[in-house]
Order: C-alpha cells, then structure tokens, then sequence
C-alpha cells in the first residue's frame, strides 16, 4: 500500500467519517472469528479523534490511513465488506481503525466511497 508523498494530515471527510462507522459497526471479521458489540463500539468512539494521515497513491482507490505504519504491533483485526464493483476493507490494529481500504475489484477508478446505504455487509 504505498501512499502519497508530502500528504497534508487533514479531517475525515463527511462521507469517509459515515463509511468508516457503518464499517465499524456492521462489517464481518475476515477471520471469522467473533467481534463483541462492546469491541466495536470501543471503536465507534475513537472515530471522532482520527485524522486522516495518508492516502493511497494507486490513484484508482479512495483509500485513507489514520495510523502511520500501522501493523507493525499489537494485534490486526480486519472487518470487511462489499460495495458494487469494490471490496471494502477495514483495519483495525492496536485496537484503534488504522485504515480503511476501498479495493477496486476490476478497472474501475473510485474517486471517493460510496455512500454507507451502497455497501453490502455479510449475514451475521
Ligand atoms: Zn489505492
């Protein structure tokens, strides 16, 4: 995941703040195991004290980091989920969001995420 150079650190956007805490409520753990309400909602919380940090350089994906470097410890748990034409994913180390993905599944460009009503979240 290579990001852009000299990024500026900013606020979360309206629409990155929305997804990312419709993620973080309702997104299936990659793993399979159990996520518990009080987890995510220890998440949910920190949400208003991120700032975004990075963004990725693919210039084909709206992806955004929140942690410089984040996965290098502590333990990673990923929550995914499915918009059309992209997979959603997002990252959560030391128990805080570290990144939120939008991986484009063809050649399709995503400029910015779709709207939380767009994304398709697994059966619990
Ligand atoms: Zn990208």
């Amino acid at each position: 995941m290579g990001v852009v150079d000299d990024f500026e650190e900013r606020s979360l956007t309206r629409r990155e703040r929305a997804v990312l805490r419709a993620m973080l409520r309702h997104a299936a753990p990659s793993d399979g195991e159990a996520i518990l309400p009080h987890d995510r909602g220890r998440w949910v919380a920190v949400i208003d004290g991120l700032c975004v940090v990075g963004m990725c350089a693919c210039g084909t994906c709206p992806s955004v980091e929140f942690v410089r470097e984040s996965g290098t410890v502590g333990t990673r748990v990923i929550l995914e989920a499915a918009v059309t034409g992209a997979m959603l994913m997002v990252f959560i180390d030391s128990d805080a969001p570290s990144y939120l993905e939008l991986a484009p599944l063809a050649d399709d460009v995503f400029t910015e995420f779709p709207p939380p009503a767009a994304i398709t979240f697994a059966a619990a």
